[in-house]
């Protein structure tokens, strides 16, 4: 599951939960992005800081786990390569790569669209306020599925932050922490 978790939240978490029970996945690994080449237009936190926000977040859980493939290769994160980087870490692993609605939408505009499709099966999951739809995508390239819908936005928990809101219940309470302790998103 790439993302460019800035923080990661209960969304992701729960979407990421939901796919790994139902897909009876070995592991869902959350992949935090270099810079995301959608996101150029805003400041993004730094890598590190959303690495350990992920790990914090996710390390209770034996399914979970964390890569560094893409904050390591640096620069502008495109997910063809995020799955190369994998394929190779994991020679014989299926891979699966999970999506929001929202993102699905966009996903024929995504670099090397064609290949991905090869190089993954697709998980798209409902996200409140989008639309789950694959009639635009490859048939069979891609699973729709429901999770719980948890109408919860990175872009919400900074604005929050900045305005003096809490963000407890949104993000786990380790990320809260981390949050205030790295004094992150106060000027957003
Ligand atoms: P931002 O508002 O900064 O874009 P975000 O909440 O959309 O943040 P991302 O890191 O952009 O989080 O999303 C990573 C992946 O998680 C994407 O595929 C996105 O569609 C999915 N996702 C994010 N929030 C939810 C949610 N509440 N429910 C389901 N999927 C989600
Ligand atoms: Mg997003």
């Amino acid at each position: 599951m790439g993302g460019t978790f800035d923080p990661v939240h209960h969304g992701h978490l729960v979407a990421a939960s939901e796919v790994q029970a139902q897909f009876d996945l070995d592991e869902v690994i959350f992949v935090p992005t270099g810079q995301p080449w959608q996101k150029t237009d805003r400041k993004v936190s730094a890598p590190e800081d959303r690495y350990l926000m992920t790990v914090i977040a996710t390390a209770s859980n034996p399914h979970f786990s964390v890569s560094r493939v893409d904050v390591e290769r640096g620069g502008t994160t495109y997910t063809v390569d995020t799955l190369h980087d994998l394929r190779n870490a994991f020679p014989d692993a299926e891979l699966f790569f999970i999506t929001g609605a929202d993102a699905l939408q966009q996903i024929l505009s995504w670099r090397q669209a064609e290949e991905l499709f090869s190089l993954a099966h697709f998980v798209g999951v409902t996200r409140p306020g989008y639309n789950l739809d694959d009639t635009h995508l490859p048939n069979g390239s891609v699973s729709l599925i429901d999770v719980p819908a948890m109408a919860i936005s990175s872009t919400a928990c900074r604005e929050r932050v900045a305005s003096g809101l809490p963000v407890w219940y949104l993000v786990p309470d380790g990320v809260v922490q981390y949050i205030s302790k790295r004094d992150l998103y106060r000027n957003a």
